[in-house]
């Protein structure tokens, strides 16, 4: 099926998480580390590219190989979840994965495999087991060109970019 470049998606603009999404997000890449961790995050179908999260939803990292650098979201639970989300109208927004010891930007190998630039993707870096910097971007599939986008927290107008994330609730054990 061929889509004419005339008809492009709405790319993403901004993404936006309540705290309460965010502390999911970095309680699941914390547990994870020192490998990737990756999950979907879910929504209203965007308005004029802005994503409003609803819902993240946490993927076993099933990449083929070293999983410290590497990472995929279970293609069953992206199917699992379209299908959901055909009938509740909402849709997949993005994803988000962790970069251990490594810095929240795009990796080679992240723009290499960006086939889909209506995601917004959300990079968080952790460092020694702690999140210390998120940021979130588009990557152009031609180009292979990553853009940040803003990253907002919901109820606070200004946008938190590049912010830290909040401190992960403390883990059982
Ligand atoms: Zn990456």
């Amino acid at each position: 099926m061929s889509r004419s470049k005339a008809v492009r998606p709405s790319l993403p603009r901004s993404l936006v998480l309540s705290p309460h999404e965010l502390a999911a997000i970095v309680y699941h890449v914390e547990g994870a580390y020192p490998e990737e961790a990756c999950g979907l995050i879910v929504g209203a179908k965007p308005v004029r590219g802005r994503c409003v999260a609803s819902r993240v939803v946490p993927s076993a990292n099933v990449a083929t190989g070293d999983a410290r650098h590497r990472f995929e979201v279970d293609p069953a639970l992206r199917l699992k979840l379209e299908r959901e989300l055909r009938e509740s109208g909402g849709a997949v927004l993005g994803h988000y994965h962790s970069h251990p010891d490594h810095p929240a930007v795009p990796s080679a190998h992240d723009l290499d495999r960006a086939y889909e630039p209506e995601l917004a993707w959300l990079i968080v870096s952790v460092e020694a087991g702690k999140a210390r910097a998120c940021a979130a971007f588009q990557i152009e599939r031609d180009t292979k060109r990553a853009r940040p986008i803003a990253l907002e927290m919901a109820g606070d107008a200004k946008a938190v970019a590049k912010a830290k994330p909040p401190r992960s609730p403390r883990k059982p054990k």
